[in-house]
């Protein structure tokens, strides 16, 4: 009997086993034996066309096989078969294709790169070989998309399903004003292949689920999540853990950012760090808290140099320390990440075997509801707080944003309290006041609403849409952030 050593990633399908003993006189008879007696793990090995998947890296004791006629490589009874996910302590990855070349053109392009012996023609055909998804083409997939392009990474998958907008073009530099209003797919892949047309770009057009996310990752070494939003966090994680990839990881927030490798072999994973979802609405989204446009710049690019060094399986990956950057105090600061055993993903015992409901989890509805068709009695449209105003009516408005965004624009006649500051100044409002609460969105005067009904207010409305629609309603003029 040989012993077949199993990865963390693939132990959920073997009864969570460390090694299966199989008998067997080669790689594929131990191999077809193992998958007949753990139907689920064949995927996983096996294409659907029966071949032993590309990223699947075997080794007969410490010998490298891949190079090897794999399946038919003989095994002796007290062999050790070790089944190694595409990137293991430092190895080169397992490539789709046997080592292609270069043509002049690409010597000459990738001249900086040769002349270096950490990367040479070795490491840069490792890089044409490899193949990256960067999970969304905004803020960190922008420097993402324009330098692994650069460097040569031969297979680039794209996330996105999003538009580009104007208030994008601050940060997300791969798209330039002339795509306002194109497809972030389009936008990027257009810039990635003036950039380097020997890259393949893979387009995926969709909104990453639990029904496709399995499929759309399998087919690449390396998920880099460049994603804005927990669920997707989640999703990309516990995807990563049970296919056995590394998921280089970034996220940004006003001036701080953060970056590590998650899922490596024998590293934490996204849920040793953070088991559980900030309840929804706590920590605000950039679109809500802003970002410092060129934070997504530097963090996104440390994604890509994590992502080289794996591929090339050179330095020390940023796997078991989070990587801290305060921009305001231009300082770094490691912490060190462990591998929960408990963790229910990538622990010794894992309890989550299968993609879940990631809107569930993070407690957000999947669908919004839908929108009550008229206004409730709390509310009141822009147009008629307008039309108050021009017929003369006494009501107070009160805006309820942040000073810095009052310079921005305002509504004339407005008094500012911001949200925060409602509770300690609300003796300067009159209950007997007809009070109308707008913010930028409408969001947060919704809360000043309720917050006002609680202490005995009646007579309040929020203006619904907030000075957005006030813009799109009533005065154009009124600048929309
Ligand atoms: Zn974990």
């Amino acid at each position: 009997m040989a012993k077949v050593l199993i990865p963390t990633p693939l132990r959920p399908y073997v009864d969570k086993k460390e090694s299966v003993e199989i008998a067997g006189a080669t790689v594929g008879e131990i191999l077809e034996s193992l998958t007949r007696q753990y139907g689920e793990l064949r995927r996983h090995l096996y294409s659907d066309e029966g071949k032993l998947r590309s990223f699947v890296n075997v080794y007969v004791n410490d010998e490298d096989i891949r190079y090897l006629n794999k399946e038919q490589t003989p095994v002796k009874d007290d062999d050790t078969i070790s089944i190694v996910p595409s990137i293991a302590g430092g190895r080169p990855l397992a490539t789709a294709a046997p080592p292609a070349s270069l043509s002049n053109e690409e010597i000459l392009r990738y001249s900086r790169h040769l002349i270096m012996p950490e990367v040479g023609m070795e490491g840069q055909l490792k890089l044409k070989n490899a193949s990256v998804l960067l999970v969304g083409t905004g803020g960190l997939g922008a420097p993402l998309g324009l330098y692994l392009a650069a460097a040569g990474v031969g297979r680039i998958g794209l996330v996105d399903f999003d538009v580009v907008d104007m208030t994008n073009l601050q940060r997300q530099v791969i798209h330039g004003t002339k795509d306002v209003g194109r497809k972030k797919l389009d936008s990027a892949r257009e810039r990635m292949r003036d950039i380097n047309p020997h890259v393949e770009l893979v387009p995926h057009e969709v909104r990453l689920s639990s029904e496709n996310a399995l499929d759309i990752l399998r087919d690449y070494d390396i998920v880099v999540d460049g994603t804005d939003n927990f669920p997707t966090r989640y999703l990309v994680n516990d995807a990563c853990v049970l296919l056995g990839k590394p998921n280089v990881y970034g996220s940004i927030f006003r001036f701080e950012g953060q970056a590590t490798v998650f899922a490596y072999p024998g590293g934490p994973c996204y849920r040793c760090l953070y088991p559980e979802p900030p309840p929804p609405g706590l920590v605000p989204s950039c679109a809500e808290g802003g970002v410092l446009g060129i934070l997504p710049g530097l963090i996104g690019v440390i994604q890509a140099t994590e992502t080289v060094k794996l591929i090339l399986g050179k330095g020390e990956p940023l796997v078991g320390r989070l990587l801290l950057y305060d921009a305001l105090a231009m300082r770094f600061r490691e912490l060190k990440l462990r591998r929960n055993p408990d963790c229910p993903v990538c622990g010794d015992h894992p309890t989550i075997r299968e993609l879940i409901d990631y809107h569930e989890f993070c407690g957000i509805p999947q669908q919004e509801p839908p929108p009550s068709p008229g206004m409730s009695e709390w509310e009141i449209d822009p147009v008629e707080v307008k039309a108050k105003m021009d017929r003369g009516e006494r009501f107070v408005l009160i805006d309820v944003r942040e000073p810095h965004e009052y310079q921005i624009c305002r509504i004339p006649g407005a008094k500012l309290i911001p949200l925060g500051e409602l509770p300690r100044r609300v003796h300067e409002l009159d209950s007997a006041d007809e009070i109308v609460a707008h913010c930028r969105s409408g969001v947060r005067s919704a809360k000043a609403v309720d917050f006002l009904r609680q202490v005995g207010f009646r007579k309040v409305k929020n203006m619904k849409g907030g000075i957005l629609a006030w813009s799109d309603k009533v005065d154009p003029s009124v600048p929309k952030y």
